[in-house]
């Protein structure tokens, strides 16, 4: 089989793994492999991204941050260029989350290419979340805070993908 179909099938099967007792916060628990299912899907289909490792690391996005994954682990399975893109992309828990929202604004302009498109489509995949199942928890004025953050985010990674800015902007004008 080809390379780029197993190395993307293997990471969709190791983040469903590592992710296989998580729940998204909407009303209905969703379960959590749909997010970075979700990534991976607007990459390759709105953002016509054909590079392999930038789809697998959309799909481990995640898996440092919320689970016991290690980059070492992700690295020696996945190898180091899909390793470093999720590296990029993980916040570091150790910081109060303030900051670490602060961090992503200052941050976003100094990532590679690769990481710039999953973030991209991490940011349009939660607003599109927000507006078709919210949080129970959120009201309008959280929502809007939310669009304005990744608004901020978002302004760092453009001139990256001009077709994933345009689903940027038209689901941040849906949630008003
Ligand atoms: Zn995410």
């Amino acid at each position: 089989m080809d390379a780029d179909l197993v190395l993307v099938l293997d990471a969709a099967a190791f983040a469903a793994d590592k992710h296989r007792r998580q729940r998204r916060k909407d009303a209905e628990a969703t379960p959590y492999i749909n997010h970075p299912l979700a990534l991976a899907t607007i990459l390759a289909r709105e953002g016509g991204v054909t590079d392999a490792e930038v789809i697998a690391a959309a799909l481990l996005h995640d898996t440092v941050e919320d689970t016991e994954t290690t980059l070492a682990e992700l690295e020696a399975r996945f190898g180091s260029v899909v390793a470093a893109m999720v590296a990029e992309v993980t916040d570091d828990k150790a910081l109060p989350k303030a900051v670490r929202k602060q961090l992503q604004i200052a941050h976003a302009a100094h990532k590679s290419p690769g990481a710039k498109l999953v973030k991209l489509a991490d940011k349009i995949a939660n607003l599109r979340d927000i507006a078709a199942s919210p949080p129970a928890d959120w009201d309008q004025t959280r929502k809007a805070a939310y669009v304005r953050w990744a608004g901020e985010v978002v302004a760092g990674l453009r001139g990256t993908n001009a077709a994933l800015e345009a689903a940027f902007d038209g689901a941040a004008a849906a949630l008003g």
